[in-house]
């Protein structure tokens, strides 16, 4: 009878194939653990940005005027990626993304700063609740941080800037234009630059053609 053995233990190895078949198909999916940035090129999708019962006012106050600086280049301080850049305005860091696998998301748990604003679109963003700052006040507040990211002038603005009634005086009593304030120097190789865009800056026709241009960058 060694055929009908052999049948037989072929059968048995056929019905453990199919236990251990329906076995693993019944078995959760095994999920990833590389969560840490996983999702850096999905910093603006799938973000949710509730609307229900928020204080929009709520962080402003931990805004840090004195520290804020727009004029470095738009790079994450974390992942060196230049797209979706957030300026965290408690420490004028820049970081990427809002989600929460992201260097800002982060950076709001880490270090409890929450107010960012993004450079691209110039919105401003409450962290870790990921949240859009939409109040008409909390808005107003922020007008002079916008201009500072996005600065832009209309005629009237423009001509009201080449009367004398707009100087500023100084600690020292001295008369001075308001707006004009020292250049990064980036790289250590702009101050030669600089020093020429500051003169230029002063001659009211140059000034006004580039103050009607836009943004520059
Ligand atoms: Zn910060």
């Amino acid at each position: 009878m060694p055929s009908t053995e052999k049948h037989t233990m072929e059968d048995d190895f056929t019905i453990a194939r199919k236990k251990q078949k329906t076995s693993d198909e019944q078995k959760p999916p095994e999920t990833s653990s590389d969560s840490d940035f996983s999702d850096l090129e999905e910093y603006e999708t799938n973000t949710s940005t509730s609307t229900v019962n928020i204080n929009y006012d709520l962080y402003l106050e931990t805004i840090n005027r004195k520290v804020l600086d727009f004029t470095y280049p738009k790079i994450c301080s974390i992942s060196l990626k230049t797209t979706s850049i957030y300026c965290c305005l408690t420490c004028s860091k820049y970081f990427q993304g809002r989600s929460t696998t992201t260097p800002a998301y982060k950076h709001s748990i880490d270090s409890g700063h929450h107010v960012f604003a993004n450079l691209s679109n110039f919105k401003f963003y409450i962290l870790p609740e990921n949240y859009e700052v939409k109040g008409t006040k909390a808005l107003e507040s922020l007008n002079d941080i916008k201009m500072l990211i996005s600065p832009s002038y209309n005629d009237k603005q423009i001509t009201k800037l080449n009367q004398p009634d707009n100087l500023g005086i100084d600690l020292n009593g001295d008369s001075y234009v308001p707006g004009f304030i020292g250049l990064t120097n980036m790289s250590g190789q702009l101050d030669y630059a600089n020093v020429i865009v500051l003169a230029l800056s002063h001659v009211s026709n140059i000034r006004d053609f580039f103050l009607t241009w836009g943004p520059l960058v």
